[in-house]
């Protein structure tokens, strides 16, 4: 495996992402470094989610389960500890509470349905070369990630949380996906065999969505140009205020102290 110098600065798909939804945000977050405003409930919620399934699949990596209660106690104390410890903004006084019996009840039902799992990898961090494709020149930039989890069948996963459910075809067009196909084909040598959005979804009633897509070459080299226009607008400091991105001023944790905020 390509060991690169970490020392080398780097590009990673929250910044991609962030760049896409407001470039100002990304220049208040990456060139500023200012401190969040306060942390979205969704963020706490994500968060604590993540970990309690990155323990079940380390679980099932080092031999099973025998008691899955034990993940839906780390998903409680990890959101305690979010709601107590951090500076967290939530909708109103009900909502701990809501979320807190929706995480568990999504725990739930995940380690009951997906003990079937082999994890071959969790938490996959990668650190890749940046290179032009037109020109084959290596940039002095890496792109780092980290992928949920990897499967012994050579299926890449990774795992969201919403407030609603995604259409069908959103896995085929989901660019984080893309990014880790691609970066799974350049730690590996060869195409993963499937890529698959899980979408734990809080609704009222809480439930479980899975998404597939088949890797596609084309689909990632048109994700890579993407990069390099983005990587390019980072270049030339063009951070301008996008107040309609992609989740809105609403759910920005500078959303309180920005000058930019509608
Ligand atoms: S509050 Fe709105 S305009 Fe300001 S950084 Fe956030 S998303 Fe961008």
């Amino acid at each position: 495996m390509l060991k690169l110098n970490e020392e080398r600065i780097h590009l990673s798909y929250n910044q991609i992402a962030t760049m896409l939804s407001c470039p100002y945000k990304y220049y208040l977050q990456y060139r500023e470094n200012r401190k969040w405003d306060y942390i979205p409930s969704a963020v706490s919620f994500g968060s604590a989610i993540h970990d309690s399934i990155s323990h079940f699949h380390r679980a099932l990596m080092n031999g099973g389960v025998e008691d899955i209660s034990k993940f839906t106690e780390i998903f409680s104390v990890g959101f305690r500890r979010e709601v107590n410890d951090r500076n967290v903004l939530f909708r109103d006084d009900a909502e701990p509470d809501e979320l807190m019996e929706k995480g568990k009840a999504l725990i739930n039902e995940y380690v009951s349905s997906f003990e079937h799992l082999s994890p071959g990898e969790v938490e996959m961090e990668f650190r890749l070369p940046l290179v032009d494709i037109p020109s084959g020149l290596l940039l002095p930039k890496d792109l780092v990630g980290r992928i949920d989890m990897v499967s012994h069948d050579d299926v890449v996963y990774e795992f969201k949380t919403s407030s609603s459910r995604l259409p069908e075809s959103s896995a085929d067009g989901n660019l984080q996906l893309i990014l880790y196909g691609w970066a799974f084909r350049m730690l590996y040598g060869r195409m993963p065999e499937k890529l698959v959005l899980v979408n734990l979804v809080k609704t009222k009633k809480p439930g479980i969505q899975v998404l597939e897509s088949v890797p596609d070459i084309r689909r990632e080299q048109k994700l890579m140009k993407l990069i390099f226009r983005i990587n390019e607008a980072i270049d030339r400091d063009s951070f301008y205020p996008n107040p309609r991105g992609t989740y809105g001023c609403g759910c920005c944790p500078y959303s309180l102290s920005c000058e930019y905020t509608i």
